[in-house]
């Protein structure tokens, strides 16, 4: 079987068979070699979901060293959501690499970076004039927005949700909501952040009105809206475990934000570029965010990050005080336009709502004959279920972690990588590649499917 959506004639990673296989305990003996060399120069904090060496991937399928398949619902956390290896992004930075490598756009620009900022202000959400920073990664794109909200309103506080994760970096581990492993021993942190409560309707019941109220209560009491530089969201929350906020909740913090002079800022890193059937979550919202952030998916597996907002909020830094040595590197960027071109002319957006589709009747399916499985949530191809200790899914909806760990492992022992997420590690995430068969998703399912039933 070929992979549908990518038909290039000489197409990279035709050697990678689009199925599921399993040939050696996993992780086999050449991935366990690895693992012994791994363990001796790379720290354990630096730490590795599934340590099966890969060698190879090309749409959603990944090759170890041993030769075993995955079918990958992670896709490297919503990075590679074109596919690995799409045969016009490979092309695409190959073809750049043999131009330049790297210039500094800062010193000497080039072509392919204004491109990228074209086509973000084309494909995110409002007409108004926008600019685009680009940076490295998503932390950097986080601390650039928050950089920025400051110098325009000059004001110092950062408010974020509950549940939120913006990154690994000093002012990013302040924003996160949990502290381990994330910031368990690296303090001191940065100050001026504040953490909001959420809408998370599944726990709290509260209507989006309702959350909201909550919500702007705590900034207006805990902080001031004279002294609050900007509102930092995920749409959709990534690492908390994918909640989809209640009606009208994150319109009404916008519109608050608005009304106040405080920066709205959507972090859409995990949940933007194409992944929920379109280019960015705050459109299911109705949001027009002044800042938007994006970074994982951007670029279908090189690394590049952005900052894009409105013209008077961007254009409030220095000349130099926004960049940075690799930001916006000539293969990313070009690497970047191809991805563009990839989900206009495929139609990718319309693969996020086709997986959206089939995960949630399957999943739903399975919901109403295991009643540990509290909860069925997500938009296009980010969808979670959250686990809850048996019969408490109508009460107290204690999570139940063991068996996300068990479920995961039995996926990963029949050749489906599949990731977990949430405050309390009782959710399981699907955020696969958007060139992810429906043949494939099921057989990925049925895998899931055995493992419930063998709990
Ligand atoms: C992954 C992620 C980040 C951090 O991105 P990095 O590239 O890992 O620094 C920030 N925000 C969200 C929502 C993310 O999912």
């Amino acid at each position: 079987m070929t992979n549908t959506l990518d038909t290039a004639s000489s197409a990279p990673g035709t050697t990678v068979t689009q199925e599921r296989k399993i040939v050696t305990a996993i992780p086999g003996p050449k991935s366990q070699e690895l693992h012994a060399r791994r363990v001796a120069v790379v720290p354990p904090g630096v730490s590795s979901t599934l340590p099966v060496y890969i060698e190879r991937a090309h749409g959603p399928i990944l090759v170890d060293v041993d030769g075993n398949q995955f079918i990958d619902l992670g896709a490297g956390i919503g990075v590679t959501t074109v596919g690995h290896t799409r045969s016009s992004v490979v092309e695409a930075a190959a073809g750049q690499m043999n131009d330049f490598l790297h210039t500094l756009f800062t010193i000497t620009p080039y072509e392919e970076y204004v491109r990228v900022a074209e086509l973000l202000a084309e494909h995110t959400p409002g007409d108004h004039p926008k600019r685009t920073v680009l940076v490295n990664s998503g932390a950097e794109a986080v601390e650039n927005g928050v950089k920025i909200a400051r110098r325009y309103t000059g004001r110092r506080a950062v408010a974020v949700l509950d549940h939120a994760y913006h990154g690994r970096t000093n002012l990013t581990m302040a924003m996160n909501y949990k502290a381990a492993p994330y910031a368990t021993g690296f303090g001191p942190f940065a100050g001026d952040v504040y953490h909001a409560p959420s809408s998370y309707p599944y726990h709290d019941g509260l209507s989006g009105q309702e959350a909201a109220a909550r919500t702007i209560a705590y900034l207006e009491k805990r902080i001031g809206a004279v002294d609050l530089a900007c509102l930092v969201v995920e749409p959709i929350q990534g690492e908390g475990g994918f909640m989809v906020p209640a009606d009208g909740y994150l319109p009404a913090l916008q519109e608050w934000c608005t009304a106040n002079g405080v920066v709205f800022i959507a972090d859409e890193i995990q949940s933007g570029m194409a992944r929920t059937g379109a280019y960015w979550a705050s459109e299911h919202f109705g949001l027009v965010p002044d800042l938007i952030l994006s970074a994982k998916g951007i670029a279908g597996g090189l690394p590049l990050a952005g900052v894009t907002g409105r013209a008077e909020i961007m254009d409030s830094a220095l000349p130099g005080g926004l960049g940075g040595t690799f930001g916006g590197n000539p293969v990313s960027a070009a690497a970047a336009v191809a991805v563009f071109e990839a989900i206009e002319r495929d139609n990718l957006l319309d693969e996020g709502k086709r997986i959206e589709k089939k995960l949630k009747s399957r999943l739903t399916a399975l919901q109403e004959k295991y009643d540990i499985i509290g909860d069925v949530r997500g938009i296009g191809a980010m969808v979670a279920i959250e686990l809850v200790q048996p019969g408490t899914g109508s009460t107290t909806k204690e999570p139940n972690p063991a068996a996300v760990t068990a479920l995961a492992n039995h996926a990963a022992q029949n050749g489906v990588l599949l990731l977990t997420a949430g405050t309390y590690g009782s959710v399981l995430r699907f955020l696969p590649s958007l060139a992810l068969s429906d043949e494939l998703l099921d057989d990925a399912l049925d895998v899931l499917a055995e493992g419930f039933a063998s709990l």
